[in-house]
């Protein structure tokens, strides 16, 4: 199967995923994740008619997507790796969505880069809801009281959760706190579910999936 025979796939996958739990026909968004990919990997499934991406590093998107975007309107890019505060203008630059806000000092580095550059991309914060060491996002304990902060402290308006759950582990309760946690902060963007899990996210409140390699393949390295 090519990449816009399995766009496709995962599209009618989504839609009979809403439907099985009573959403709205569209009611979730999908992010394509073309990480790692390179821009004639790219271009059929912009053809086929996804508009929206997802990367996960900063210099990777910059080498990839000004020739994409030159070339169709409409495109929306998102970050969903760890943002470094040194990189916070060049993401801001780059990026309509930030999905990976999880900390003071990304959230005041955004803040003023915001302002500078007079474009304010969709912001979400990213929550650790395994507490694993080695992954980015915030303490879930802490994640309502961040997102206030962000609101009062740095100006910046929050608009939903991210997670990424523990590999190995059951998906579903790690999708089930984010939605609670989002409730309670309410920020109504809900960014969970990859290429292996994404129905589970769609029946308990995804807005946006993150599919990378069911769409593009497997991936010769990783990221
Ligand atoms: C790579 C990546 C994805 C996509 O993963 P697949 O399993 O290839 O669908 C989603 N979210 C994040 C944060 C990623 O880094």
């Amino acid at each position: 199967m090519s990449a816009p025979d399995r766009l496709a796939e995962i599209l009618h996958r989504m839609r009979r995923a809403e439907k099985a739990v009573g959403r709205a026909e569209g009611a979730t968004t999908l992010v394509a994740v073309s990480k790692t990919f390179g821009v004639d990997d790219i271009r059929p499934v912009i053809a086929a008619g996804q508009r929206i991406f997802g990367e996960n590093r900063v210099q990777e998107a910059k080498a990839k997507w000004p020739e994409l975007r030159a070339e169709t309107a409409g495109i929306e890019l998102h970050l969903i790796g760890p943002l470094q505060s040194n990189k916070a203008r060049e993401a801001v630059e780059l990026f309509d969505v930030i999905h990976t806000v999880d900390r003071e000092k990304i959230a005041a580095a955004l803040a003023e880069e915001m302002a500078r550059l007079g474009k304010r991309p969709r912001l979400l914060v990213q929550v650790n809801t395994g507490l694993e060491d080695q992954k980015a996002g915030i303490d879930p304990r802490q994640a309502v009281g961040f997102v206030e902060r962000c609101r009062s402290v740095h100006g910046l308006a929050i608009e939903g959760l991210m997670c990424i759950p523990p590999v190995g582990e059951e998906p579903g309760p790690h999708f089930a706190l984010l939605a609670k946690l989002g409730r309670e902060a309410g920020t109504p963007m809900l960014s969970m579910g990859m290429s292996s899990d994404f129905e589970t996210a769609i029946g308990l409140g995804a807005t946006h999936v993150r599919v990378g390699s069911a769409i593009f393949g497997g991936r010769s390295y990783p990221a």
